[in-house]
């Protein structure tokens, strides 16, 4: 696997990718935010947060308008705001600093497998005629999603997750349905991040009335919002 390592510090980037290589992943490395998003993105993204000409909050942001690649995001701030912003951003998984080879490894390992899964499901889509429900037009094909005939743009989280609540719209879909549909089996965030993705989806689709919440059980997608 090609992996694009963005660290600006070598006295971590280099025995990080020395260990990558030694795990069998060929590795790129980029010290900055300009070079990452000028280089070749690979299978997978680990991106540190701090970097020296741009925030990696925002190149993961802009990574993410061009690429479904696999992002990681390495960071020493490990705050609560970080971890929510990222994954609201469409990383696929977040590590604290200091973190091992092999959790390193693990995390990327697991992130492989769920977005191969994502990618299978797109590839099942691809014949599918775009769905309505009320307004919202689905188009799996595409991922693109309109709300009265504007396009929205949402993260490919936030894609899947309308996708699954759209599969059988005004039924509930428990929690764990969709952190094990949408994140994979092997997710090992916090549950919070599907409140968090929950929050992003309302806000894009306009009503928030349009994804009711069933404290404790679940969501649901709701034809018709009231008012
Ligand atoms: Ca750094």
């Amino acid at each position: 696997m090609r992996v694009l390592l963005v660290e600006d510090d070598a006295s971590i980037a280099e025995p990080l990718a020395d260990g990558l290589v030694r795990y069998g992943f060929t590795v790129e490395r980029v010290g900055t935010g300009a070079a990452a998003l000028d280089a070749a993105h690979g299978e997978m993204v680990l991106l540190d947060l701090g970097l020296p000409d741009m925030d990696g909050i925002d190149v993961c942001r802009r990574l993410r308008e061009v690429s479904d690649v696999p992002i990681i995001m390495l960071t020493a701030r490990g705050t609560e705001t970080d971890r929510v912003v990222g994954l609201e951003l469409g990383a696929d998984d977040y590590l604290a600093k200091p973190f091992s080879l092999r959790e390193l490894v693990a995390r990327m390992r697991a992130v492989g497998r769920r977005t191969r899964g994502r990618e299978r499901a797109g590839a099942a889509a691809a014949e599918e005629s775009p769905q309505t429900v009320g307004d919202l037009r689905i188009d799996r094909r595409t991922r693109q999603v309109r709300v009265a005939g504007k396009a929205v743009t949402l993260t490919p989280k936030e894609f899947d997750l309308l996708v699954l609540l759209a599969e059988d719209p005004g039924a509930v879909c428990p929690r764990q349905r969709i952190l094990s549909s949408v994140w994979g089996p092997d997710f090992f965030g916090l549950s919070k991040t599907l409140d968090v993705h929950i929050a992003g989806l309302r806000r894009k689709l306009g009503d928030p009335g349009r994804i009711e919440t069933l404290r404790g059980v679940g969501f649901r997608l709701v034809e018709a919002p009231e008012g």
